[in-house]
């Protein structure tokens, strides 16, 4: 099933005096969502029993956890190969934890390196971060590769597809809103986004490629890719989820997309499942969805 749901904990949460992370799942399913990525882009800190709260909390709530691994994870590094594959594996312990199963990640930066090479660097670290994280018995948990927003970083959709395709046990996260900024507004009308369904459905079998993790915002760019995240508020940026809706729907994919909207993320998740229903009602030929 198609999910939608918010990146982390939004300003709306917090207003109406909710604290913790572990009442979080009950809260998105009381909005209508269903998918919760919990942020640890900044470390994965989070002990065990407070990780298990949460995963009994989205288990009871119907909501699916995945878990944003830490930014500096650098897999194009040879010389951060082996941390990133720990930090790979702590996020992999603490999305388990959560009873979720896909850990997103940034693939990295080639920095001085020619990127061929950073990019093969990258898919060995990957590879190698598999190899551990079956040798810990997390067989179930996908690696899921992102697609970044600025040109100068690992990940874009080739890249991403590319180790996918390499490595077993692999999503990629179509982050639109990067595509958007990496291309310099790139994701201008259905065509553009029919365009990337069309190449991962080209790349990857169809049980990955129907189930694709996504994130999905406005954003704003200069002329190096990604500036900040935006919100559905912020009239002027792009892209827009209505030309994705109807392409989701033709297709029949199932993806679990995370809003990353500036502080309204579960709002603008809503936003998103609505008009998502309405291209299922305009899609189906008897009106219906
Ligand atoms: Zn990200």
């Amino acid at each position: 099933m198609i999910r939608f749901g918010p990146a982390g904990n939004c300003d709306r949460f917090y207003a109406e005096g909710y604290k913790a992370s572990e009442q979080a799942p009950a809260w998105i399913a009381a909005q209508g969502l269903d998918a919760y990525e919990y942020a640890a882009g900044h470390g994965v800190t989070i002990r065990e029993a407070a990780a298990r709260k949460i995963g009994d909390a989205a288990n009871a709530a119907g909501v699916a956890v995945s878990i944003h691994a830490p930014y500096y994870i650098n897999c194009g590094n040879p010389e951060k190969a082996e941390s990133s594959v720990n930090y790979l594996l702590r996020s992999a312990q603490a999305v388990s934890w959560m009873g979720g199963s896909r850990v997103i990640f940034h693939p990295g930066s080639p920095g001085d390196r020619p990127r061929g090479e950073a990019l093969r660097v990258a898919l060995d670290t990957i590879a190698a971060a598999r190899a551990k994280l079956d040798a810990e018995g997390f067989h179930d948990v996908f690696l899921c590769p992102e697609t970044m927003g600025r040109p100068s970083q690992l990940g874009t959709l080739d890249e991403v597809l590319l180790i996918c395709q390499s490595v077993e046990r692999t999503l990629p996260t179509v982050d639109f809103a990067h595509l958007h900024a990496a291309a310099c507004g790139g994701m201008q009308g259905p065509a553009d986004f029919e365009a990337v369904i069309r190449r991962m459905l080209d790349a990857l079998d169809p049980e990955r490629a129907h189930h694709f993790h996504a994130h999905f915002s406005r954003i704003a760019y200069t002329a190096k890719g990604e500036r900040c995240h935006m919100t559905f508020a912020d009239a002027g940026y792009g892209p827009e989820f209505s030309h994705l809706a109807p392409v989701l729907v033709r297709y029949g994919l199932e993806p679990t997309i995370i809003c990353e909207s500036r502080g309204t993320q579960a709002d603008d998740a809503g936003t998103m499942k609505r008009i998502y229903r309405e291209a299922c009602a305009q899609g189906s030929p008897d009106g219906r969805a």
